[in-house]
Formats: structure tokens, sequence, C-alpha cells
């Protein structure tokens, strides 16, 4: 058996059914609303290919992206979906969302004048969405703006009243309230009007925010939605890097770029082909002011040893038996074993910014009923 394809150091599998049994999940939070999946910058990193015909086949009617360009290829993917885009209108581009039946996600007036106007000229009636900025000062018309359009008798209909929470994670915040309360004198102004709140967060927060459509992202992925409760997500991301080499380094010396490390007792390290050249984060080194990353080895979670590199990280892997890991094993670095918020939490960041850089170098694997 011949194979062109280059073998490569690091490889991701991408579990469909349990993104899924996620998106599911997240239905079932809120039965009274429709489910729709945010799968903006290339489905949060795992690919688009990878997650919407997935999705499609479970059910899923509506899609947010970020970009026209990610809304262009989600229509290839699924013909009859609707697809917003988050980012709103591109000015003088109206074309290219009629073309491909994309709906932008209006945040200001001067949007929503050029898409009537546009619509208007051309008689297109695809919808757009209206975003209402309810105290997250991003994107959205303040609430008062979207009461004076209506007040003015203003003839654009949007096909969905959105907005978005700031600090949903966080289920106490003062913030919380505030923009439950400003959507809710949103909506009575578009009584006819579909509307949607819940990001993966609001999802799961206990306040009654279901709305008409659900539109959780991170969560869908196998990120927690719930901070302080063990994780309701199946894990579906799973990246793994293969050992170059297992060394022994004798007392007094050191490992990596900085000799940032350095070992008291003879210890063995494993170095894996993955660096931050794959998006496995420089910030998830060794260090003795926090906890560094880990990695999955022989059933034993091991500490990074030293300064991730751009191709190559070094694993102090000394608690192993002898011959407990060798070279061409595999190793987890995010998984079943290592939550992808754990190994966030460890490199200093979130979740979204793991899986939004995941490589291009990986050899990616999908896994999944019908995904075959
Ligand atoms: C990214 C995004 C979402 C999804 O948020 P998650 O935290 O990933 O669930 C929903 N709505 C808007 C407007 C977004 O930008």
């Amino acid at each position: 058996m011949t194979d062109s394809t280059p073998p490569a150091y690091a490889r991701l599998t991408i579990d469909t059914d349990a993104l899924v049994a996620n998106w599911r999940l997240c239905g079932q939070r809120r039965p009274d609303a429709e489910c729709a999946a945010v799968v903006k910058a290339d489905g949060y990193g795992l690919g688009l290919d990878n997650v919407v015909p997935a999705l499609s086949q479970a059910g899923c009617r509506t899609f947010f992206v970020a970009h026209i360009g990610e809304g262009e290829y989600v229509r290839r993917l699924d013909r009859t979906a609707t697809i917003y885009v988050l980012c709103g209108l591109v000015p003088g581009r109206g074309d290219d969302y009629a073309r491909h039946d994309l709906r932008p996600v209006l945040g200001s007036l001067e949007e929503i004048r050029e898409w009537s106007s546009f619509c208007a000229t051309t008689g297109w009636q695809g919808g757009g969405a209206l975003h209402v900025d309810t105290g997250m000062s991003r994107l959205g018309l303040r609430v008062e703006q979207a009461q004076a359009l209506v007040a003015e008798g203003d003839l654009f209909k949007p096909s969905l009243l959105m907005s978005h929470l700031a600090c949903a994670d966080v289920h106490h915040h003062p913030l919380n309230a505030r923009q439950f309360q400003a959507f809710a004198s949103a909506n009575k102004l578009y009584p006819e009007v579909p509307a949607s709140l819940c990001n993966s967060y609001g999802v799961f927060h206990p306040a009654e925010i279901g709305y008409d459509l659900l539109r959780p992202g991170v969560a869908l992925y196998g990120s927690n939605p719930v901070l302080d409760k063990p994780n309701p997500m199946k894990p579906v991301v799973t990246l793994e890097a293969q050992v170059l080499q297992v060394r022994t380094v004798m007392p007094g010396e050191h490992v990596g770029y900085g000799a940032t490390w350095t070992t008291r007792t003879p210890a063995r390290i494993a170095v894996v082909g993955i660096g931050y050249a794959d998006g496995y984060l420089r910030s998830g080194s060794s260090s003795e002011d926090f906890d560094s990353a880990i990695a999955y080895v022989g059933g034993h979670h091991c500490l990074i040893a030293g300064r991730i590199s751009m191709d190559m990280t070094a694993i102090d892997v000394t608690a192993l038996p002898e011959g407990g890991v060798k070279r061409g094993d595999w190793v987890e670095l995010i998984g079943a074993h290592l939550p992808v918020d754990e190994v966030a939490r460890r490199a200093g960041t979130i979740s979204y910014e793991i899986l939004t850089s995941l490589g291009a170098r990986y050899e990616r694997r999908i896994v999944g009923e019908g995904m075959s």
C-alpha cells in the first residue's frame, strides 16, 4: 500500500457524533426554541467541512458565521439553511449577500439604511437581522435608536431580532439582568419578529431567556458552558502529538530555549513534534509562576518541560516507568483526559482561542456516524 500524504507529527481527531450530541443537548435546554449553530472562524477552528454537514444532517437549519466568505462556504455545504453573517453588511456589497442568500446582521442605522435601499432597488427579500446592543457596546443599535426607528414608521422588517450577552458565563453578574431587561423591551418593539439572545452560556443560564432561536458556539465544540459545574458537553476535539525522542537529562542540565527548566535529579524528557506554529500556544511553557501545560502520556498527566518551541515541545515523563513511553508513541494534548478548558487555563487563555488556533499542519481525522 502506498500513501502519498507525508506523515504528520501531530493529529487532530474531530468527533462529529459528540458535536451533534452537544448541539442536541443545547436544544433540549430550551425545548421551545430552535437551536442554531455558530460556526464562525471556520467552525471554531474545526473546519466548516467537518462541522456543517454533520449539523445539517442532524437537523440544524440556521447557521451564524462572522464573515461573508464563511457564509458563501456554508451555503455550498447547505443549499437551504438560513445563514446569518454576524459582522454585518460590507459597504456596497449587498449583491454578495443576495447571490448566496445570506442574511446580514445589521447593527447600525447606516447599515439598515443601506440594506433597505439595496432591497428596495433590487427587490431582494432575503431577510436580515436587527442587532440591538443591550450592554456590550460592540455592535448593535441602542434600544432607544430601535424605538425611534419603529416610531418613525421605518419600513425595515428584520427577519430576526438579536442581541449578545457579555457576561452570561458569570450567572450573577449585574450586567446580565440589565441585558435581559433591555432585550425584553427591544422585543416588545418587534412582537412579530423571532428573537435570539442566548450564546452557549445563555443557553445554560438559569434565567428564562430562551426566546425563539439559540445561538450556541463554543459549547458545541466541547467547552464547558456552566463554569462552576461538571461539563455536560462531550469532548469533540482530540489533539495528539508523536514522540520524536525520549532522552535522559542529568542534574544541572537544562531543557529548551532560555534554559528555563533545570533538573536536580536525573529526569526523562519526551520531545514531541508540535509547537506554537501549530497553535500549541507558547504561553503554556513551564513556569514557576503559574501552572504550565500538561500532556497525557501513557496514563499519566505530565508537565511540559521548558519553553514550547516552534515545532517541538518537551514533556517531563520522569514519573513514567522506564520504557513507558518511546519514540513513535502518541501523547494527548487535548481530549478526554485533558479538557480544552483546562488546556486553555494553563495557557492563560480561553477555549475559544485554543480551538481557533488549531494548526494547519495536523493530520485531521473525522470520526462519527455517517462521516465515512
Ligand atoms: C460568537 C457568538 C455567539 C456564540 O458564542 P459562544 O460563546 O461561542 O456560544 C453567539 N452570538 C454572537 C453574536 C457571537 O458573536
